[in-house]
């Protein structure tokens, strides 16, 4: 926490939002470090569940309870516009919750990045009608947020997306398939993207929110993925067959979706730098205790220069991951494009968090090999890190860019 103000306060914030800040920060801090951490290991356990005969899914026990005390204390309305019945703060302020709650549970933290995301889309590009009906909605909590871009052919490449809309007096009617979808079925709203020009490629994509109340039956959860790590989330298939979407749900401009969005989603990778550093920031604690108590050849295994010196490599990746993503979210903040940025943090960070993580596990031993140990569930939740919102390798592919094109003016 000390670190996290340490570094907001260098930023242009005035002493009333530095307290605001702070006082924020703390209770997320104690509901993430007293509350939500206790909870990690059983949801790693019991993991999300789906009725295939109700098709219904489920949070692991107790999730919702928490999720409810999020709710309580407003803290989905961050960055949401005061007219929306937000309080409009930085989204500086949002990331480091972000960091706070992944540092409890990755898992859990995953409510925090779609919702942030949702909230944007749906302020810069949603009609008033859709602004007035969600933004309220996802402020409170009361909607979960889900995007629901990727399909069976269309990951890295999410122009490759084969739903399409279908329009028809005041509707769309959405119909295909959605695979990966955080939150799918539990959601409120989600943001997709589907075909109304098959002749244009993504100049033929238009982007709508799904409003699962509106499409009924019409969206329907098909399984859950099991996955290596994140049990708690849940991540599902999604089927839709004429999913009515009315127009007010449209964002942008019909065959204007893909465009207006892929900015919105860039710079929302800056939520995923967030979680990567709170999963280092726990694996480096859970090292630096570990290597105190537990002890070799008559010292403490954090007293051989082998252990010590892998601690202050996690420690500089920490520092200087978290000042990544801040600095980035500052900029965000203050309106600046921070497209290429966000890749830098997103790439940086996650990759940071597969070798802090990895350390870590190293440092306990055969420990940390064991299920009891906290740092073999961070080195299996850390993985995911360098492959959703967007891979490693595409990071790699859009900073390239930046750096051409920087060269070449
Ligand atoms: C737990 C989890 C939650 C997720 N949540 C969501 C969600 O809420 N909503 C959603 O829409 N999606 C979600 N995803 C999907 C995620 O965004 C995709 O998995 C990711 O974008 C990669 O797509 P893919 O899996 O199809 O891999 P592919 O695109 O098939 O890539 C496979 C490999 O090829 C590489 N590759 C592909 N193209 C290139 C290229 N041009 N140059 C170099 N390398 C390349 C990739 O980097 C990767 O290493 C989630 C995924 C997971 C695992």
């Amino acid at each position: 926490m000390k670190q996290i103000m340490k570094i907001l306060n260098n930023y242009s914030f005035n002493k009333e939002e530095q307290e605001q800040n702070q006082m924020i920060l703390d209770m997320v801090f104690e509901l993430a470090m007293n509350e939500i951490i206790e909870k990690e290991q059983d949801w790693d356990e019991e993991g999300a569940k789906f009725d295939p005969e109700t098709k219904k899914v489920y949070y692991p026990s107790g999730m919702m309870d928490l999720y409810k005390k999020c709710q309580q204390n407003d803290l989905f309305s961050i960055i949401v516009p005061e007219k929306y019945n937000g309080f409009e703060l930085s989204y500086t302020l949002w990331t480091a919750l972000i960091e706070i709650m992944a540092r409890a549970s990755l898992a859990f933290s995953m409510f925090f990045p779609s919702q942030g995301l949702n909230i944007e889309i749906i302020k810069n590009f949603g009609t008033p009608e859709a602004k007035e009906k969600y933004l309220p909605l996802l402020g409170s909590g009361d909607a979960i947020g889900a995007m629901a871009f990727s399909e069976p052919n269309a990951g890295s490449d999410i122009s490759a997306v084969s739903t399409k809309a279908e329009k028809e007096g005041n509707s769309y009617y959405l119909t295909g398939n959605k695979i990966w979808l955080s939150h799918g079925g539990a959601a409120g709203t989600y943001i997709t993207f589907a075909v109304t020009d098959k002749t244009a490629g993504p100049r033929g994509l238009s982007a709508f929110i799904i409003d699962p109340k509106i499409a009924g039956d019409a969206l329907e959860v098909v399984r859950i993925e099991e996955k290596m790590g994140l049990h708690g989330s849940i991540t599902s298939q999604v089927a839709l067959d004429r999913a009515e979407v009315p127009k007010e749900n449209l964002l942008g401009a019909e065959n204007d979706g893909f465009r207006l969005i892929l900015g919105s989603l860039a710079s929302s990778r800056i939520g995923i730098a967030a979680q990567a550093v709170g999963i280092m920031e726990t694996a480096l604690q859970e090292s630096i205790n570990y290597s105190l108590q537990r002890t070799q050849f008559g010292k403490p295994i954090g007293h051989h220069q082998a252990i010590s010196f892998k601690l202050a490599d996690m420690a500089s990746l920490v520092h200087q991951s978290r000042l990544l993503y801040l600095d980035t979210a500052q900029m965000k903040h203050r309106g600046e494009d921070t497209r290429v940025e966000s890749s830098v943090a997103k790439y940086a960070t996650t990759e940071a968090a597969q070798s802090v993580t990895y350390h870590a596990v190293q440092i306990h031993g055969g420990y940390g090999y064991s299920r009891e140990y906290r740092v073999e569930r961070l080195f299996r939740d850390a993985r995911v890190l360098t492959i959703y919102e967007g891979t490693s390798e595409m990071q790699k592919t859009i900073i390239s860019r930046g750096a051409l094109s920087r060269a070449e003016k």
